[in-house]
């Protein structure tokens, strides 16, 4: 019989573990020709997270676990998850039930049946967020659209079913900064994309702050395009022709008028314009450089404290 594992990343679910577990056991006794595993990371939780997952790796010998010596973030928790499954299939779910779990039965017939490597899904409304957020989402997808060769889809969710050969790929990139949603577009594979409305959280409350995701949002700029950089010199460009073009025409003027002393309030602005711009393509080199020391440093990208072997 073929296996499908669940991976779940988990940081302060205590609310709504329980609710997962009813439903995903649910689907897998209507998906009764597959053999299931769940994976639950516990990505350093604060809460009563692992003390759940502990008890229901007791009870069901389906559950396994993998649980960070701190919080290492949602990427790390997901590459552990699939570095842990050992499923002919793999699937990422959310534990706040914000990934239906009834999805899957579609998701796993049109492998099956379609031959597709990979099901994807992403919502296609964004109802219950904030307004603010949802623009900057939108305004995000489309500037790392233009400046990536590498396709996100707007909306798209981290819940997909994977064969394993595309579990193989991904972990095949062994990169420090993670950027989920490009690395599945960069590896290629048929992918199938299903779309449905938002569901609201079951309980407990959403982890990422406008800032995380703003961080986050520069992290997957600067992973998947280095279209910022050219953009830094292209302004350094022109502003070195703007300045050469004012150079002539001052020389000009001072020979033909005189040079009476004026001007101090523009020279004043552009001096500071410019001081501006420079500290903000440095800033962009800074990114980049950042990137690459993290890179070459070759850290762990996680640390694990404790997996299901420990206790069973
Ligand atoms: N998560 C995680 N580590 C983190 C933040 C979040 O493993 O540092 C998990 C979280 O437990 C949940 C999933 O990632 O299962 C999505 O998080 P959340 O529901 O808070 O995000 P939202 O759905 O609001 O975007
Ligand atoms: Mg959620």
């Amino acid at each position: 019989m073929k296996k499908l594992s669940v991976v779940v990343s988990c940081y302060n679910e205590q609310e709504s573990l329980p609710y997962f577990y009813k439903e995903i056991t649910k689907i897998s006794k209507e998906m009764d020709d597959l053999d299931f595993e769940y994976v639950f990371v516990n990505d350093g939780s604060k809460d009563d997270t692992l003390k759940i997952i502990k008890e229901l790796s007791k009870k069901d010998r389906r559950v396994k676990f993998v649980s960070f010596s701190r919080n290492f973030g949602k990427e790390a928790a997901m590459l552990a998850g699939l570095e842990y499954a050992s499923g002919d299939y793999v699937t990422l779910m959310d534990a706040d039930l914000q990934d239906p779990p009834e999805l899957l039965k579609e998701m796993y017939r049109l492998i099956i049946e379609e031959n597709y490597d990979c099901v994807a899904t992403r919502r296609v409304t964004r109802k219950g967020e904030p307004p603010i957020r949802s623009f900057f989402a939108r305004c995000f997808y489309k500037l790392i659209n233009k400046m990536s060769k590498v396709e996100m889809v707007d909306g798209a969710r981290d819940y997909r079913l994977m064969t394993r050969k595309m579990v193989d790929a991904i972990l095949s990139l062994k990169e420090y900064n993670r950027y989920s949603k490009g690395l599945f577009s960069f590896v290629g594979f048929d992918t199938k994309w299903l779309e449905y409305e938002n569901v609201e959280r079951v309980a407990g409350e959403t982890k990422w702050s406008f800032w995380k995701l703003f961080i986050y949002a520069i992290d997957g700029i600067t992973a998947f395009s280095t279209v910022p950089l050219v953009i830094s010199a292209l302004i350094g460009l022109m502003f070195c022709l703007i300045s050469f073009i004012a150079i002539i025409f001052i020389i000009v003027r001072t020979t033909i008028y005189g040079d009476p002393v004026s001007g101090w309030p523009s020279t004043i602005c552009i001096i500071t314009l410019i001081g501006g711009i420079q500290l903000l393509c440095i800033g962009v080199i800074g990114e980049y450089l950042a990137k690459t020391y993290l890179e070459t440093k070759n850290r762990p990208i996680y640390i694990v404290k404790e997996t299901d072997k420990d206790i069973n």
